[in-house]
């Protein structure tokens, strides 16, 4: 506990391991649910993991803005709307904690990078003309989500939502990894080893999620914060820093690259020279608080809607068996190809 409270990176690496172990259980106990459903009820029925939703950021994004305007909680992927909450809640405060602290994706570029690293001695540096263009990719992306929700109305989102497609988007997602086209696995493989060689490649140029918490981190108060009198000039918080952002010349971290990682703030040999803080002249937070705010944070959204009774969703045994059946008809391919509810309302 006493080097876990001292070393920022080492408590780190644990919260980002016990989130893999936690998404990890969450699909397992999915894939088990498949295997009921796809075989018809033939085989031991599990629960579905509610926690699979998360995986589903489209659909928690409609379900958002169905909840801010339509006033209604849907009870078809809610738990994927307080997810998202919890995301957007720590993007806000903790500007992009949660990339470096808990994404799963996030913790697999890492390691990917650092693997990079060891094979070759260092990573590729993307030289900053080619960079910049790069990193609006993800923004482009994010626009194109976001500007295609804007244009819809109530009637429209609960259309969607109540879609046999977004019923059953989480089926399909599974369906789509277990039975991967060759064009689609070829992608992940080029991501994969773009992300050896590229530090934090996907993250950095495509995640859409990356770029929303990078937009909402421009509010969070907590910035990593150096102060100028005591700095030496050394440049190993740059060195250090994996998003490329000169740490050394900043004198609060403003870039929407921030992760909050503290590799700079562990990297920095003058003590209370380099800090997360609220403002210059304000207490620095020390990692293991910082950690516990990210990970306390997620608790606190996802256990309220828990104790809400807005969790699971109404789906029950009976409705998932008679749309396992139908999963490959028509209605089920992609919204608006024919995505009608059934004669039941279903
Ligand atoms: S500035 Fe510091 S906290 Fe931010 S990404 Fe770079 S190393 Fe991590
Ligand atoms: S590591 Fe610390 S002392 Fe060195 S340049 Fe960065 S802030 Fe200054």
């Amino acid at each position: 506990m006493w080097k876990l409270s001292n070393d920022s990176q080492s408590l780190r690496t644990m919260i980002q391991f016990s989130f893999v172990l936690l998404c990890l259980w969450i699909g397992i106990e999915f894939h088990l649910f498949m295997r009921w459903g796809l075989t018809a009820g033939g085989s031991a029925y599990v629960t579905r993991p509610p926690g699979v939703e998360g995986f589903l950021p489209i659909s928690g994004l409609i379900s958002l803005k169905y909840w801010i305007e339509g006033g209604i909680v849907n009870t078809v992927h809610p738990s994927g709307m307080f997810i998202l909450l919890a995301i957007l809640a720590s993007g806000l405060l903790l500007k992009k904690a949660f990339c470096s602290w808990l994404c799963p994706v996030g913790t697999l570029s890492e390691s990917l990078w650092m693997l990079g690293e060891k094979l070759f001695g260092r990573n590729l540096r993307i030289n900053r003309w080619i960079d910049y263009p790069l990193r609006s990719l993800k923004y482009l992306l994010l626009f194109f989500f976001v500007n295609a929700i804007a244009q819809m109305d109530v009637p429209a989102l609960r259309s969607f939502i109540e879609s046999p497609y977004n019923k059953m988007a989480d089926a399909k997602m599974y369906l789509f990894f277990a039975n991967i086209s060759s064009f689609a696995f070829w992608t992940v493989i080029v991501l994969v080893l773009l992300s050896v060689v590229v530090k934090n490649f996907w993250c950095r140029y495509l995640c859409p999620y990356g770029a929303l918490l990078g937009a909402m981190s421009i509010l969070s108060p907590l910035k990593i914060t150096r102060q100028q009198k005591s700095c030496i000039d050394c440049e190993l918080c740059t060195k250090a820093c994996p998003s490329a952002i000169k740490v050394h010349k900043a004198v609060r971290v403003w870039s929407d690259e921030c992760t909050a990682c503290y590799k700079c703030v562990e990297a920095c040999p003058v003590k209370n020279t380099l800090d997360v803080r609220l403002r210059t002249d304000a207490r620095p937070v020390p990692g293991w608080v910082f950690g516990s705010l990210v990970v306390g944070v997620f608790v606190a959204v996802t256990g309220l809607a828990m104790l809400a009774g807005l969790w699971q969703n109404s789906m029950g045994k009976e409705e998932y068996l008679h749309r396992f059946q139908e999963l490959n008809t028509q209605a089920y391919e992609h919204f608006g190809s024919g995505g009608t509810t059934d004669a039941s309302g279903r």
